[in-house]
């Protein structure tokens, strides 16, 4: 069976209750921190999707049900090539299901590890790719927060898939003061716990940029108490195989006051994006006439 894209395998099923009786298993495809995420296929109408499977135990542990449903409840809501569709939930005595778009090329995070770096071609069309989705997101007034290659997905054509909401907030945040993210993302105002605003993102994109593109991200250091030094005095330093085009793309994300980082249209509109993106955007959907 064919992982069409934009196939919308659920439109009949969101309507009716699902079980785990509507699917064959598959393989797993990666081990989360609540339970596995399984290679897994809808038996009727046919389609091939990713099933997560949470245990509840181990989340009321953690206390993080309310984190659970305010992602499915965004994430449900959102609609866009480059962010995974969630397609439905489920749940039984001990488990929660979501069924999710399946990124048949994996984690962006093990492409990094595995290549080293990506050149400017691949950066900049991810660049292209997570500016545009983000564009969507904060038209809807949703704030991602964690962006960073462990949260990132690639498509059936290595097209980038935002994924894991679970640190996303609707703006205006009423969680301004929390502190989340992984360290080497977290942008100063976070840091100082300043209330923030979806200029967060703008931020991290400016951080992946350079980690797609360096191997590392700009801040690394080896204790936590350093990261944050140098995040907060924007310590910014290039190694020579960074292009003049990709450094003042970093520079112009990577600012300290959020007000003064460059819009998203910017980054799309950016002549080193523009120069090197080859995104590509899925074949329109023929419409069904009733
Ligand atoms: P998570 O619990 O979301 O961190 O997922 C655990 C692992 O499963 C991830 O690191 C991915 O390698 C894999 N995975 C999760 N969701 C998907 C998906 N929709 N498509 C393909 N692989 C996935």
């Amino acid at each position: 069976l064919q992982n069409k894209e934009n196939y919308e395998p659920f439109i009949c099923f969101y309507f009716r209750k699902i079980s785990i009786d509507d699917f064959d298993i598959g393989r797993p495809l990666g081990k989360g921190k609540f339970g596995n995420v399984y290679l897994a296929r809808v038996k009727k109408p046919q389609a091939i999707v990713a099933l997560k499977v949470l245990f509840k135990s181990q989340m009321e542990k953690e206390g993080v049900e309310h984190q659970l449903r305010r992602e499915i409840e965004i994430q449900a809501h959102l609609k866009h090539p480059n962010i995974l569709r969630f397609y439905n939930y489920f749940h039984d005595r001990k488990r929660v299901f979501l069924v999710l778009e399946y990124a048949p090329r994996g984690e962006m995070y093990k492409e990094l590890q595995r290549c080293g770096r990506f050149d400017d071609r691949r950066t900049a069309t991810y660049m292209e790719e997570i500016s545009d989705a983000l564009m969507y997101c904060h038209e809807k007034k949703v704030i991602h927060r964690d962006i960073k290659p462990e949260n990132l997905l690639l498509g059936y054509r290595g097209e980038l898939k935002i994924a894991d909401f679970g640190w996303s907030v609707h703006a205006p945040s009423l969680r301004r003061r929390t502190m989340c993210g992984t360290l080497d993302y977290l942008p100063p105002e976070m840091i100082e716990g300043h209330t923030h605003s979806e200029k967060v993102d703008l931020w991290c994109i400016g951080v992946l940029c350079y980690e797609c593109l360096v191997g590392n991200p700009p801040f690394e250091t080896a204790s936590h108490s350093e990261t944050y030094k140098r995040i907060m005095k924007v310590d910014l330093k290039f190694p020579k195989i960074v292009s003049d085009g990709a450094r003042d793309l970093i520079s112009k994300l990577l600012r300290h006051n959020p007000i003064d980082r460059l819009p998203l249209q910017s980054v799309i509109d950016h002549q080193w994006v523009r120069a090197n993106s080859h995104r590509l955007l899925p074949p329109t959907c023929p419409v069904k006439k009733s």
